[in-house]
């Protein structure tokens, strides 16, 4: 028998994270990176102290069938655990849409899950030539590059989404890296503002206009949240 997906956590409900969808989020447990603002460092060992048995989120959701319209992998990091793609064909079959966030780190896996999926969201961290001193992790920027070309290959719904700390990217990166993604491409790109940690406490440094004028004008789609 197949392992089972180890989940850290569910939230019941969400309308924000999956577009269109009222939604149900799990959070997988591990993630192969280590970056500095990441939120959920509890999620980031492979095995954790308090887990969810996927027994439980399959019965949450066969009791939400007609009340939610999906569900959204999230994490820490869903494509480290190879028991995604069964949970996924899971849910499917309960009748939901289903969602993903990802970081791309795995680029092999992303592939067998990708025609599965309803939307997805990729983290973007920085030009791909620089991911490494976000993530920690040699090549991080390799794969996650492989990853963001799948997407794009696949068809599918997506948002490119790169989260904003001027100790850890700087303006000119953001550009470099935003040009990037329009060559390749990209036509939905949000930056998100980074949220404090104790690890990383605010900068009072706020992008500036033209920078975000910029960079909107490279997106069909593109937000500030
Ligand atoms: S890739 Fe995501 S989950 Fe993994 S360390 Fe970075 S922010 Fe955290």
């Amino acid at each position: 028998m197949l392992p089972a997906l180890k989940v850290a956590g569910l939230t019941a409900l969400t309308t924000i994270d999956f577009p269109g969808q009222l939604a149900a989020v799990v959070f997988c447990q591990g993630c192969p990176w280590r970056c500095p603002y990441c939120h959920n460092p509890n999620l980031l060992p492979n095995t954790g102290s308090d887990s969810l048995p996927w027994q439980q989120v399959t019965s949450f959701m066969n009791d939400r069938r007609g009340l939610l319209d999906g569900i959204v992998f999230s994490g820490g990091e869903p494509t480290s655990q190879t028991a995604l793609l069964q949970a996924i064909l899971e849910m499917k079959q309960l009748g939901f849409s289903v969602g993903l966030h990802t970081a791309g780190p795995y680029p092999d896996r992303l592939s067998k899950v990708l025609a599965h999926l309803d939307w997805i969201a990729l983290d973007i961290k920085a030009p791909f030539d620089s991911y490494d001193k976000i993530t920690g992790a040699l090549h991080s920027g390799e794969k996650a590059k492989q990853s963001a070309l799948l997407i794009l290959e696949s068809g599918l719904p997506y948002e490119f989404r790169t989260t904003v700390h001027p100790n850890l990217i700087d303006e000119r990166s953001l550009l470099i890296l935003a040009r990037n993604l329009q060559q390749m491409g990209v036509e939905n790109f949000a930056l998100q503002d980074f949220r404090p940690t104790s690890a990383l406490p605010k900068v009072e440094e706020p992008l500036s206009a033209h920078v975000i004028k910029a960079i909107g004008a490279m997106f069909p789609q593109f937000l500030v949240r």
